[in-house]
């Protein structure tokens, strides 16, 4: 493998984007590739969150950015009819249920579907549709390490190859 570097490439659709981040909300780091990690994705193609995705084009390789996103270029607004309740005993006994704990049901017309533990007694537990980060701003504090034209095969899959 030849190593090509783009000095004067920034992104742009079709662009691999090999970006460092730290996520925050309400002041909490609640997510980060950690350091000398990374994600890989492809420009324009709605792999990462559409809010992000949209302040990163014109970035060079080694820039760094603070990145506000609203809810709703995020994981949406909050649903306030978008919670449940499911008895306690249509778990396995064994299930750690607990606050935020991400879990999958199945509706009468057996469609799965993700829900999120809201509350817990010992008859019933509260279910939540709404994604955890549903409803919040999100500040993002990206880096982005390296950056390349992505191949044919690469645009033909619509993901990154190693
Ligand atoms: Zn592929």
């Amino acid at each position: 493998m030849s190593e090509t570097t783009n000095q004067n490439l920034t992104i742009r659709d079709e662009v691999v984007v090999s970006l460092e981040y730290t996520l925050q909300v309400e002041g909490e780091i609640v997510d980060s590739t950690g350091e000398d990690e990374h994600i890989q994705f492809i420009q324009g193609y709605g792999q990462i969150i559409p809010g992000l995705e949209s302040q990163l084009y014109g970035m060079s390789s080694g820039e760094g950015k603070e990145v506000t996103v609203p809810a709703e270029e995020a994981y949406g607004v909050l649903d306030e009819d978008a919670l449940g309740t499911v008895p306690r005993d249509e778990f396995p006994p064994e299930m750690p249920l607990e606050k935020g704990v991400a879990l999958q049901l199945r509706d009468e017309d057996g469609e799965v579907f993700d829900a999120y533990v809201e509350s817990v007694d010992k008859k019933s537990v509260e279910i939540n549709l709404n994604h955890p980060l549903a409803g919040k701003e999100l500040h993002f504090s990206v880096k982005v390490l390296d950056l390349r034209p992505a191949s044919e095969d690469e645009i033909a899959h619509g993901h990154v190859h190693d």
